[in-house]
């Protein structure tokens, strides 16, 4: 198999529903962002015509410049005091009885943002009971009282992506991010009782030694559901992608994270952290062993 072409199974479908276009006029008219559009997520369609997206909260300004990801980097406006209502009315309109809610990281406020993520959890739970909730955050600089106010807040699913391994950290350029925080901060939620969850893309240049290590590193963390998906370009002057996996190699190290005790494993070309959030949460071990 040639490994730098782009295959065949990358092609994602052009949205046609209705669906689609709800879920777009709502969110445009509440003036919210989604990691979806600002990611240029391939998944779009297919999401969005299922009516699921993931807000993507404190604006579509990024502080830091990582190589790897294509949302917009440089100094970002102040947070938006409505935007946590502005959430649960989408997620009302919408119908969703489990939300995804990320960010931009916000390396300009004191908090990083945590009191925006923990306020939008009070009000989902408070107006929308019922409503699961995951938030995947940054790291916060490894401040473990952000970390606390996001999970005191009780979301259902603490989502943090370590993205890579070790040793692609430095040839990503992530500036301010360390391989060995992410794993504390997921270390730490998971010792204060939250589920936790994190994704790896894949394609980078990564060797399959590493990939296993980093595998039991997040595992050794207490980490329970985890996602892998193809690393793909999002612009010129992005990481190029260093080898597509095959849909069989996925499911082969989908097996194999299975092996280390994770509840479920997502894995895929096209799978990225947050698709099929929901049914990931439902198809885990805890729910499984209830049935
Ligand atoms: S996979 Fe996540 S980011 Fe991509 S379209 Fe679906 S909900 Fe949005």
């Amino acid at each position: 198999m040639n490994h730098s072409k782009k295959p065949e199974w990358l092609k994602a479908r052009l949205p046609s529903r209705d669906t689609y276009f709800q879920v777009a006029r709502i969110l445009e008219s509440r003036c919210l962002n989604t990691i979806c559009q600002s990611a240029r997520c391939p998944n779009i369609g297919e999401c969005w015509e299922r009516r699921t997206a993931t807000f993507l909260i404190l604006g579509n300004v990024c502080t830091r410049s990582c190589g790897f990801c294509a949302v917009p980097k440089g100094r970002p406006l102040p947070p938006d005091e409505h935007e946590p209502e502005a959430v649960v009315e989408a997620i009302r309109q919408m119908g969703l009885r489990y939300a995804v809610i990320t960010s931009v990281t916000r390396d300009d406020l004191p908090d990083g943002g945590a009191g925006y993520f923990a306020r939008t959890i009070h009000l989902i739970k408070e107006n929308l009971p019922g409503t699961l909730v995951e938030v995947l955050i940054p790291d916060f600089g490894g401040s473990e009282e952000a970390l606390l106010q996001v999970l005191e807040a009780g979301p259902d699913v603490l989502n943090h992506n370590l993205e890579t391994t070790l040793e692609i950290y430095p040839r990503i350029n992530r500036p301010g991010a360390h391989y060995f925080r992410s794993l504390e901060l997921l270390r730490k939620a998971a010792g204060y009782g939250a589920i936790t969850k994190s994704g790896l893309m894949l394609g980078l240049g990564e060797t399959p030694e590493s990939l296993k290590k980093t595998m039991q590193d997040l595992r050794e963390t207490g980490c329970r559901l985890l996602t892998l998906g193809q690393y793909l370009q999002a612009g010129r002057d992005r990481v190029p992608v260093e080898r597509y996996y095959s849909p069989e190699e996925f499911s082969v190290w989908r097996d194999y994270a299975l092996s280390l005790g994770f509840d479920e494993v997502v894995s895929g070309p096209l799978v990225r952290s947050s698709y099929q959030a929901e049914n990931l949460y439902f198809s885990s071990h805890r729910f499984r062993s209830q049935t």
